[in-house]
Order: structure tokens, then C-alpha cells, then sequence
């Protein structure tokens, strides 16, 4: 369906759609045009949501981002340089296994050495690494269209052990996802592309080592070292005011979009439910940077079969927990990121970042901040709860790992995201292909969020700077 464009005073070049980090970027990219950023709720930042009260600073959605150089550059960029705060990379991550935090082997010798794995166990693994990999199962890889699932990779390559105490807690901590479900392909591209080249994981990860270029360290970029997670001393939402208090009034809060139409004009016309009334823009080309499901609403009456497919990728529910405890509440100090549970330990919590041990400024002095995490793909059933009895769910998971019997938490948040993180599940890849294919019909409209290509915060902002060099060659060419 077209419209007929009204004659209008301003045809804008770029409108996009959201205000979370994608959009903020993507203006951001942009900025020396004609753009505007429409956002449905009254704040800037999407799932970044940092929250306190008092001495206490915490977060409800991301926690921390890889300072990868892409986010730095942003961050000098929009002057967050004196802001940022990194945490030592040293501190380790736990595994919670039989009744006991293990440390997470960081290198070969701990390894070696640990107590998180088996001597069979990392016999398996070693052999596995050394390329000694039996080929996918062809029927069932047949029934599954040519795809591995996540636990089906790792078993292969690495063992059962490997899979159950390492794999499946690190899904849990970056998907809340299903080994079972997700597609290896889609979820974990660059490790599995290590058997194209090498064989092995451990061979392809040297070869893609040495046949890598080396990359020079930009000097006016804050210097980093791998391994370590970035914050701001305020929290995460610095970013996302920063950027938007340099697009100023391009942002429009409460600027809710209801419909995208084509104009015979090559051109689209949106319009908006506002705060106080309903709003029209026109503009050349259209980023939708909301969740699938968004996206799949405002596409289904122009491309109905991108819009099928945009429905099928699944958001499962995650609550996070914030609570905070008298430091006497703790069995031990914590040194440390964390702790993931897998899940045949029979802990219904997925994992719990320590805080206030991560980043200085988190809590008054003899207070600790844990942000826990529970639901997600393997446990929807969260939803069933409400804030109180979710809780207290994590309360007595923390008690049998962490805290001491008499331990009462001052409970600080409880957010149950309905729809969280996007699953990279089976079919993945061919549902993006037919969404490309499809929108090729829409000149101009382009899709950018975490359902594609990556959910860590810098995925999205080197994907939005990527996405705004699309754009800016997109308008050249209708010159
Ligand atoms: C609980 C949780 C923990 C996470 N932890 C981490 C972490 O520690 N580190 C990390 O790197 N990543 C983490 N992630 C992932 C990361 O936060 C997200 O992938 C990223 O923030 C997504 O940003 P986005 O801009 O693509 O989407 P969003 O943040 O979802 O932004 C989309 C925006 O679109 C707006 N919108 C929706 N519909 C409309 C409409 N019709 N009109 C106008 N606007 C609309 C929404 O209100 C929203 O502001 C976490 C995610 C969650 C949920």
C-alpha cells in the first residue's frame, strides 16, 4: 500500500525508530543530517537501566560492556573519557559445582589444575581442542536444517563435562538460553568457524591468531587490556544521556510509532502517538531499531513475510534481582565477577554478578550489592511469580552459595523483563535471510537491534555504526 506524500516543509533523511543504544548510535553516526530519533517510552537507553537510592547504584538491565575499541571511540566521542571505570580483569569468575565456587580456568596450567572438571573430563576436552573431533550426526544435523545445536558443538568438540559445567552457565549468562535450542552457527559464529579453519578449536584458534592482522593501538583511545568490563561511575545510562544530550532536540520522548507507509515518492511516511497528540514525519530512509516483535507489528501491512518471520524469533522472561546484604551476612569476602550455576545443580537462580566487588561506588561501606538472575529460556515458569516471591527465590539460592543462615536481604529492585534477550535458536540465520530478502521490496528501510549479529552492548554499536555507513551511502546514491 502507498500514500501520496503531503507537501511537506522538512523530508527528513533519516528517522529512527528507538532510542536504546542501537538508535543512540546510529543517530549519533548521523548526526550531520537531517534526523530524528523517536522513542516510545519517556527515557533514553532502552534495556540499559541504572537505578539508586541513597549510596546504593545498581543496574537493571546490562552490567558492565567489553571496552572493545568501537565503544571506546563513542565514549572519548561524547566525552565520557573521566567517566569511565574499568574492573580488574583479574578478578574470576566462579562456577557453582557440587556445593562449591570454582574459578573459572582462564589459561591452560588452571586448567589443568582445576577442580571444576574431571581428569577424564579434561582429557576429553584436550583431545577435542587437539582436533580429534567426530563429525556432526548427519541425519539428525539433517532433521535440524544442516545446524548444530550449542550443547551439539560442544559435546562434539569438547566432551559432555566441558558442555554441562562451562558452556551451559556462560549461555546462561549471556542468552538466559538453551543449550538445546540454540544454534552454535548463530550464537557462537567465531567459535565455530574455528573448525572450518583449523580442524579443532585449539588449532583454529591459532591459525586465526597468526593469520590475523596485527592492529595497531589507537593512542587516543583510553587504554584497556583484555579481559576487562567497563562501566561509568554514575552507571551505564551515562552513555545513552550523553550521546542524546549532543542530538538534543532530534530525540523525542514519548513519540510512539503506530505506522510506516511508502509514498510513491520513494520516500515513507510514519506517524506517532504522542504524549499530547499524533504526530507525521516523512523521511528517505527508516531504521527500526525496537525488538522484533516490534518490528514484526509496524512491517506487517508492507512485508508481511519479513514480518512472519521477525514474530518467530523468541524473547523469553528474565527477572533481575537486585539485593544488598551486611557484609557479616557472607560466608567469605567476595574477590570476584561472579558466579553461574549450571543448571543440574538444582539452584533455580542462573547467576549472580557481585557487584559492588566490581565496580567502587556501588554500595555504602560494609554493604555488599548482588545482582542476580533467574528465569530465561530453560525456565519461563518465572513469569508465575510475583516480585516478592522472586525474591525470596533468590534469596535462598544465595543462602545455600554465598550467605550465611540468618542473612536478611535489603531488597533493592525485582524487574521482570517479559521479553529480554533475543535467542539465537535453529533456523536463525534463514529466518535473517528471508527478512533481507523480503525487505528488498522497501528501499530505504533497514532493521538494526540484537536479534541479529550479537546482543553485548559494543555488538550493537559497531552494528548501528555499520548500519549508519549503509544509510549514508544509501542517500548518496539518490542524489
Ligand atoms: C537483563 C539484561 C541483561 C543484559 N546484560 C548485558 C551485559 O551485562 N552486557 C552487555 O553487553 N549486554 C547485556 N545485555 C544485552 C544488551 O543490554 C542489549 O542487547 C542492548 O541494550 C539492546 O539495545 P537496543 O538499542 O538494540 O535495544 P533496546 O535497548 O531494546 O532499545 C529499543 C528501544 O526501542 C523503543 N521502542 C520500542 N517500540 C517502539 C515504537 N513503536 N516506537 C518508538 N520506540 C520504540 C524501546 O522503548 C527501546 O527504548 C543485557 C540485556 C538484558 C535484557
Amino acid at each position: 500500500m502507498t500514500e501520496t506524500a503531503t507537501p511537506s516543509a522538512k523530508v527528513l533523511d533519516t528517522l529512527i525508530v528507538g532510542a536504546g543504544i542501537s538508535g543512540l548510535t546510529l543517530a549519533y553516526s548521523l548526526h550531520d543530517r537531517q534526523i530524528l530519533v523517536s522513542e516510545s517510552t519517556g527515557r533514553v537507553g532502552g534495556n540499559i537501566t541504572t537505578e539508586s537510592s541513597g549510596e546504593f547504584l545498581w543496574e537493571e538491565g546490562p552490567n558492565s560492556f567489553q571496552p572493545k575499541p568501537e565503544m571506546l571511540q563513542l565514549i572519548v566521542d561524547v566525552g565520557l573519557e573521566q567517566e569511565l571505570i574499568l574492573a580488574d580483569r583479574r578478578l574470576p569468575r566462579f562456577v557453582y559445582w557440587q556445593g562449591k565456587l570454582h574459578p573459572v580456568p582462564m589459561s591452560p596450567p588452571a586448567a589443568i589444575s582445576s577442580q571444576l572438571l574431571s581428569w577424564p573430563g579434561k582429557l576429553r576436552a584436550l583431545i577435542g581442542a587437539l582436533g580429534f573431533v567426530p563429525p556432526a550426526m548427519g541425519e539428525q544435523l539433517s532433521q535440524q536444517g544442516g545446524e548444530e545445536t550449542v550443547a551439539q558443538f560442544f559435546g562434539r568438540h569438547l566432551g559432555a563435562e566441558v558442555t554441562e559445567r562451562l558452556v551451559t552457565p556462560f549461555v546462561s549468562g549471556v542468552y538466559a538460553g538453551d543449550v538445546n535450542q540454540l544454534s552454535a552457527a548463530a550464537a557462537f559464529r567465531r567459535v565455530v568457524q574455528l573448525e572450518s579453519v583449523g580442524g579443532g578449536l585449539l588449532a583454529g584458534a591459532i591459525m586465526s591468531q597468526k593469520n590475523r592482522k596485527p592492529v595497531m593501538p589507537n593512542p587516543n583511545l583510553p587504554k584497556t587490556k583484555p579481559g576487562e568490563l567497563g562501566s561509568f561511575k554514575q552507571g551505564l545510562q551515562a552513555l545513552p544521556l550523553a550521546i542524546a544530550s549532543q542530538l538534543g532536540s532530534a530525540v523525542k520522548l514519548k513519540w510512539r510509532l503506530t505506522s510506516l507507509h511508502p509514498t510513491e515518492q520513494q520516500t515513507y511516511i510514519a506517524r506517532f502517538a504522542t504524549a499530547e497528540d499524533v504526530q507525521q514525519v516523512e523521511a528517505r530512509t527508516v531504521v527500526l531499531t525496537t525488538p522484533a516483535y516490534v518490528a514484526a507489528e509496524l512491517l506487517q501491512p508492507i512485508a508481511s513475510q519479513a514480518s512472519q518471520a521477525l514474530r518467530k524469533f523468541y524473547y523469553p522472561p528474565v527477572a533481575s534481582v537486585v539485593l544488598a546484604y551486611p557484609i557479616s551476612a557472607l560466608k567469605y569476602p567476595l574477590r570476584g565477577f561472579g558466579n553461574l550455576i549450571p543448571r543440574s545443580q538444582g539452584i533455580r537462580t542462573l547467576g549472580t554478578i557481585w557487584t559492588s566487588s566490581l565496580f567502587p561506588g556501588r554500595a555504602p561501606q560494609g554493604w555488599q550489592v548482588l545482582t542476580s538472575y533467574i528465569g530465561g529460556a530453560t525456565d519461563p515458569e518465572i513469569t508465575d511469580l510475583d516480585s516478592e516471591q522472586i525474591a525470596q527465590a533468590v534469596h535462598q539460592d544465595l543462602c545455600k552459595i554465598l550467605l550465611k543462615p540468618d542473612a536478611q536481604p535489603k531488597v533493592l529492585a525485582v524487574h521482570l523483563w517479559q521479553r529480554a534477550i533475543p535467542q539465537y535458536t535453529l533456523g536463525h540465520e534463514q529466518r535473517w535471510q528471508q527478512i533481507t530478502t523480503n525487505l528488498q521490496q522497501l528501499p530505504g528501510i533497514y532493521l538494526c537491534s540484537n536479534y541479529i549479529d550479537g546482543v553485548a552492548l559494543p555488538d550493537c554499536v559497531l552494528r548501528a555504526q555499520g548500519r549508519a555507513a549503509d544509510i549514508n551511502q544509501y542517500l548518496q546514491s539518490q542524489l
